[in-house]
């Protein structure tokens, strides 16, 4: 057969939660040409806490570009055709590291971790003059989810972390930047670098003048020597120092949401996407305004593509808890031995008869930013089985996106008339079909679902001095797209939905930090 003729390529490393992948595109069709994806290790030492080995994390990103590359060999494919790594990941999880050694100090703190919940009382009780200071700043509420307070109790509680930051041999970074520090050569030299999405995620950035606050640092007590350099989201940052792909530059950083938004192509203001991952974040571009939201949403930085280009907000409405329930009821219960097996169990039974799973492992966030809730699972009966839980799991990520949704058209004023979806969620039909139901409007998926790792290419393939993609809004528009259209009346949708929040309620004040 004959050979494809190729545009430059250019690969996106995807850093998620539950796993890491690599994926190569063709930056002249947004083609993914291939890609390797390996689970990650998720420890949970006490009751609330998660965390992550940023070693495994940093090896699982080299085992993924080495077997992707070898995959591309078997198809004729001459990675020297790769002309920049773009890199996006999950956001807020903190790690710090010893730059000398380049050993990490504590595992890596994930997001979703709760150890900080009276470290957040602590600090909420300080909070100079208004209660506005961290949200006006920020855009985020105070809260265990983001890395200044997960970074605060590391200096409280580890020695070794306390004592390197004296020593001046400690470096802070969520996991973008611990990645492109150790990929463009780490102690030889690494770029200790962010970019402004992550940056806005730590609650030490200024979502305005784009800087790290020096009255947040204080306030937060963080030395801002630790910090690393925060950049614009696509420009070469360094060049891999070590794999297959030595010398290629690194030139795409984007939080894992941000990248979603942009594979999306939500450039214009009042577009917006869902990602149904571990959590699920709901994420609407405003534009170069700041909007601060009524109801519950964060205020976020969206992306900035290029040191000299404007910068883009977003309103963010973010879930702790989607595709982690079905890895609970997989491997905390073990009624399901993969993700998929889901979609069977719920078919089987085709609703929840009366069951309600409120999913509040880590408390709730958007809209409710309520620390003392947690999980329940209520209206069970003689009757009830493990279908029906199922199912009721699939339908708590469905109404918690109708909370954030209800939350967002509220704010913006203009209802979605539709909403763009991704994430590995996103595969099981029956969700997405509930989720139309549920929503009441048209849930659109793309046939491309590697939404993530394609903003993370296109912010690096357009960086300057690479320059290989043209960021064309109308590219995704010749993609297929598979729509779920509501199936059942807005009145039963809307009695499930009030139900849903009786549940919600008493889920909530069931823990004091
Ligand atoms: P992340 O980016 O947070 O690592 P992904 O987008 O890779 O997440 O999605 C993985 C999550 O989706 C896991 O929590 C997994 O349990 C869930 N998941 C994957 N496939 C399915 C499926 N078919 N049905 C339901 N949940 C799924």
């Amino acid at each position: 057969s004959k050979k494809a003729v190729l545009g430059p390529l250019v690969g996106a490393v995807d850093q998620g939660t539950s796993s890491t992948r690599f994926l190569v595109f063709n930056s002249k069709t947004a083609e993914l040409l291939s890609h390797h994806q390996v689970e990650i290790k998720q420890e949970f030492p006490r009751e609330g806490w998660v965390e992550q080995d940023p070693k495994e994390i940093l090896q699982s990103v080299y085992e993924c570009i080495e077997k992707t590359c070898e995959k591309l060999g078997q198809l004729n494919i001459d990675i020297s055709n790769i002309k920049a790594i773009g890199v996006s990941n999950q956001r807020e999880t903190t790690v710090v590291w010893d730059k000398l050694t380049g050993e990490p100090l504590y595992n890596a703190v994930v997001w979703l971790d709760l150890r900080t919940q009276s470290t957040v009382e602590n600090l909420s009780k300080k909070i100079p003059g208004n209660n506005n200071f961290v949200k006006s700043k920020t855009g985020l509420p105070l809260s265990t989810y983001f890395s200044a307070v997960k970074l605060r109790w590391l200096l409280d509680n580890v020695r070794t972390v306390k004592e390197a930051v004296e020593e001046d041999r400690a470096l802070f970074g969520t996991i973008d930047a611990w990645l492109i520090w150790s990929l463009t050569g780490g102690t030889n030299r690494g770029v200790h670098c962010t970019d402004v999405t992550n940056a806005s995620r730590t609650m030490l950035f200024n979502i305005h003048s784009l800087e790290w606050d020096k009255e947040l640092c204080e306030f937060f007590e963080i030395p801002m020597k630790i910090l690393p350099n925060v950049r614009s989201s696509s420009e070469i940052y360094g060049l891999m120092k070590a794999g297959v792909l030595e010398g290629v530059p690194i030139s795409g950083c984007l939080g894992d949401q941000s990248a979603a938004l942009v594979g999306q192509m939500c450039f214009q203001d009042g577009q917006a996407k869902n990602t149904y991952g571990t959590g699920c974040f709901l994420l609407c571009n405003t534009g170069h305004k700041c909007v601060f939201s009524e109801h519950g949403l964060l205020t976020t930085v969206a992306y900035k593509l290029g040191r000299d280009k404007p910068v883009y907000y977003a309103l963010e409405g973010s879930v702790a808890i989607a595709g982690a329930v079905i890895r609970w009821l997989r491997d905390n219960l073990g009624i399901i031995k993969s993700s998929e097996e889901i979609e069977k169990l719920a078919k089987e039974v085709g609703t929840s008869y009366g069951c309600y799973f409120v999913p509040a492992f880590s408390g709730l966030y958007a809209p409710y930013w309520e620390p003392s809730a947690r999980g329940i699972i209520c209206g069970l009966t003689q009757f009830t089985n493990k279908c029906h839980i199922a199912f009721a799991a699939l339908e708590a990520v469905c109404f918690q996106t109708r909370e954030i949704l209800d939350a967002m058209n509220r704010d913006c004023g203009i209802p979605l008339s539709h909403l763009q979806v991704d994430g590995g969620m996103t595969n099981n039909k029956i969700l997405m079909q509930l989720q139309a139901d549920i929503l009441y409007i048209p849930v659109v998926k793309t046939s491309m679902p590697e939404t993530t790792a394609l903003g993370a290419a296109m912010a690096a393939g357009a960086a300057e001095g690479v320059d290989v993609w043209s960021l064309q809004p109308e590219d995704l528009s010749a993609v297929m797209m598979e729509r779920f259209e509501p199936q059942i009346n807005a009145e039963e949708s809307e009695i499930r939905y009030s139900t849903w929040k009786k549940a919600v309620i008493k889920s909530m004040g069931w823990v004091t930090a």
